[in-house]
């Protein structure tokens, strides 16, 4: 992936497109486990999870707190900390929706094809739609 900010469009099938644009990553390593899952910024350790839920961690330089030292905790462990109470620093977690307006932009979308190199594009699947009509029709039957 790359290190800059990552863009998505989201179309609702009739002409009207929202442009999402998430913060960028940070682009620090957590000790050898991986890439840090953080938004680029945060406070606090660079901190990513094992495929077995270990919190691991490193400290970060721009706020040190540990030494320099890094670490890997084990669910249920006192000091592990939940996927949940990170939410707030993972990046995906920072983004801002805004509406396309313009119209050569939109023109580009609907032909599948995006300003950025790399955003992705994303419609409204069939079955949504389906299920749409039908709840207006048990509302209408009503
Ligand atoms: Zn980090």
């Amino acid at each position: 992936m790359r290190y800059g900010s990552r863009v998505a469009y989201y179309g609702d099938g009739r002409g009207r497109w929202i442009r999402r644009q998430w913060k960028a990553q940070c682009p620090s390593k957590v000790f050898f486990y991986g890439r840090c899952q953080g938004v680029k910024g945060h406070r606090g350790v660079h901190w990513c999870y094992s495929s077995s839920g270990n919190f691991q961690w490193s400290d970060n330089d721009e706020d040190p707190k540990h030494d320099g030292c890094a670490g890997s905790t084990p669910p249920g462990h006192k000091s592990y900390v939940s996927p949940n109470r990170m939410q707030k620093d993972y990046y995906l977690s920072h983004f801002t929706d805004t509406e396309v307006k313009d119209k050569t932009v939109i023109a580009m979308l609907e032909r599948d094809k995006t300003p950025e190199h790399g955003a992705s594009i994303n419609r409204p699947i069939k079955l949504a739609n389906k299920r749409r009509n039908s709840i207006r029709r048990l509302r209408r039957a009503k």
